[in-house]
């Protein structure tokens, strides 16, 4: 079951790797070709992987970040985790990585992303993601009915979801919220939860920007799937 610390604190590192996003998409469209201006991305990293690429980057960058957008120190390895599942689940970035007049001097799996950023697309859930935004409900399920040690669950849980549909759009933000928690720790690329994010925060076809994400809320439908649960 959650916890309304972690959730709460990884909500906010969720909110501020976002809000780091949009600061570094704006900064680098500002500085277009002009290379000397940018040292954003003035040092070299090790070609390991994607996420020690942006660890390495946020590390040595942090101070420069705006507050919005600042993890605490001790928290950089969640922040960056959330950070790039982020970009690997919202965006198709284009691998022609093109010649630097960017300014961009590494060519890690991080830093070569963003050689340019106007080449970024944003990714639609196509059916695999739905697919897989079902095994992440059912997975959901599973794990509170066997945290909460309850007997007679529901053999089949994907034949239960279906039949509660006053639970859907719990189900869906309960499951999003596990995802989330997940992927603070791993570095997860699945795109299930981009087919999650849809269904809690789009309204007809669009991001609904009085939407928030709170642990309360969260923690409100969690009780509400469990009550349903116990029946
Ligand atoms: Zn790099």
């Amino acid at each position: 079951m959650f916890d309304p610390f972690e959730l709460d604190k990884i909500i906010e590192l969720h909110q501020k790797s976002y809000n780091l996003f949009l600061w570094l998409n704006k900064k680098l469209k500002e500085l277009g070709r002009k290379s000397k201006e940018n040292t954003l991305f003035d040092e070299v990293h090790e070609k390991v992987s994607f996420y020690k690429g942006a660890l390495a980057w946020i590390s040595h960058h942090l101070g420069e970040f705006p507050p919005d957008a600042r993890p605490a120190k001790k928290d950089v390895e969640p922040f960056a985790h959330l950070f790039t599942s982020y970009l690997k689940t919202s965006f198709i970035v284009s691998d022609k990585v093109r010649a630097s007049e960017s300014g961009i001097r590494c060519w890690c799996p991080f830093c070569s992303i963003f050689f340019d950023i106007t080449a970024f697309q944003l990714r639609n859930p196509d059916k695999k993601a739905r697919a897989n935004a079902q095994k992440l409900k059912i997975r959901y399920i599973e794990t509170l009915a066997r945290n909460a040690e309850l007997s007679g669950v529901p053999s089949n849980i994907e034949e239960w979801i279906p039949t509660n549909p006053e639970l859907s759009y719990d189900i869906s933000m309960a499951a999003y919220a596990q995802e989330l928690i997940r992927r603070s720790k791993f570095a997860s690329q699945g795109e299930g939860i981009l087919a999650l994010w849809r269904e809690i925060a789009w309204k007809d076809n669009r991001l609904d920007k009085s939407f928030k994400l709170s642990a309360k809320t969260i923690i409100e439908a969690e009780s509400r799937i469990l009550m349903k649960l116990k029946e």
